[in-house]
């Protein structure tokens, strides 16, 4: 585990922007928001979408950065409305998800010793690989 930057502070700053404008638990449950940061410094952002299924804001950022032609992604961060803007670990399928598209990516996360960043292979250990 490792501290954050500056960067990685204002990383955390744009996925609480984006839960903050589309915040709604009634309707349609926006209640995740995340921001990707890439190499070349560009940010993308999303929230969670559901329906009978639900895609995570980390899913939706990514997709959003990749729609845009963006591929090496270097850190990831979520923050969840409900609690204060609390910082969320992402969750099984999401960790996967970004250890396909970004085995190197850093991912913030909280830990009992405050916020920090980890290196997205430390959060998924023995991983499943694609057969080639
Ligand atoms: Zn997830």
């Amino acid at each position: 585990m490792e501290k954050l930057t500056v960067t990685e502070k204002a990383l955390i700053d744009s996925a609480t922007e984006i839960i903050k404008l589309n915040f709604d638990r009634k309707n349609l449950n926006h209640t995740v928001g995340a921001a990707v940061r890439y190499t070349n410094g560009n940010v993308y952002s999303g929230v969670n979408v559901s329906s009978i299924h639900e895609a995570c804001a980390e899913v939706i950022a990514i997709g959003n950065a990749i729609s845009c032609g963006e591929r090496d992604f270097e850190c990831i961060v979520a923050i969840g409305r409900d609690n204060s803007d609390k910082v969320y670990s992402p969750c099984g399928n999401c960790r996967q998800f970004i250890l396909e598209y970004a085995p190197n990516c850093h991912v913030i996360v909280e830990t009992e010793a405050g916020i920090k960043k980890s290196r997205i292979t430390s959060l998924v250990p023995y991983a499943y690989h694609r057969p080639e």
